[in-house]
């Protein structure tokens, strides 16, 4: 992966490599058409190999497209279950389906010792498998709860929350944070009002 290439994707609060890959997954997303990375499998594939997640000869068809799709949409689940802490039965059963179907390969990048392969996927099975190794990688070390996706209705965006509580609801409290509390306080407004 080209984590300098990740790390301006995401723009910021990063993730540690590798758990910058699946962050920035998470934020291919966008509500707008013209925003979304993953529009089409031209697209997809343009983002897997610009960001040295897959090998130049990958190949992404439709079948490979619409995965990797439903993929991230699981994804972003986990990612609200972490700012939420409410995992929702279909959310945890679609992940654990591909959990399963997605092997992680492993690699020995020191004289016996472990850890994941992650040279560059050679077709996007191997990229999700490396996805679900992230993130079992992460729940180990304990980051995992740390990446969540913004509280904002209107934004979203994956962030990493370093804070020391882990209490982070927001990717920029002074923009998203913000926006929450004038909607509350105009609702409020509009209840006294009625
Ligand atoms: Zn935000």
């Amino acid at each position: 992966m080209n984590v300098a290439e990740l790390q301006r994707q995401v723009e910021y609060k990063f993730a540690p490599a590798p758990l910058i890959a699946v962050q920035a997954l998470a934020n291919t997303f966008a509500f707008e058409p013209e925003e979304e990375r993953l529009l089409d499998p031209d697209s997809a594939r343009a983002w897997l190999v610009e960001s040295e997640l897959a090998a130049p000869g990958v190949a992404v068809g439709e079948r490979e497209f619409e995965r990797l799709v439903e993929f991230r949409a699981v994804v972003r689940d986990m990612l609200d279950a972490n700012l939420t802490g409410a995992l929702s039965e279909e959310t945890a059963a679609a992940f654990q389906r591909f959990a399963g179907e997605s092997p992680v390969r492993l690699a020995s990048p020191q004289p016996g010792r472990l850890d994941l392969d992650l040279a560059p996927a050679r077709s996007v099975d191997e990229f999700i498998g490396q996805i679900v190794g992230i993130a079992y990688r992460a729940q180990v070390t304990g980051e995992w709860e740390r990446l969540k996706v913004c509280a904002s209705d209107e934004c979203r965006w994956a962030f990493y929350d370093a804070s020391r509580n882990r209490s982070g609801t927001w990717c920029q409290m002074e923009v998203c944070g913000n926006k929450i509390k004038n909607r509350a306080y105009r609702r409020r407004r509009r209840a006294t009002a009625s």
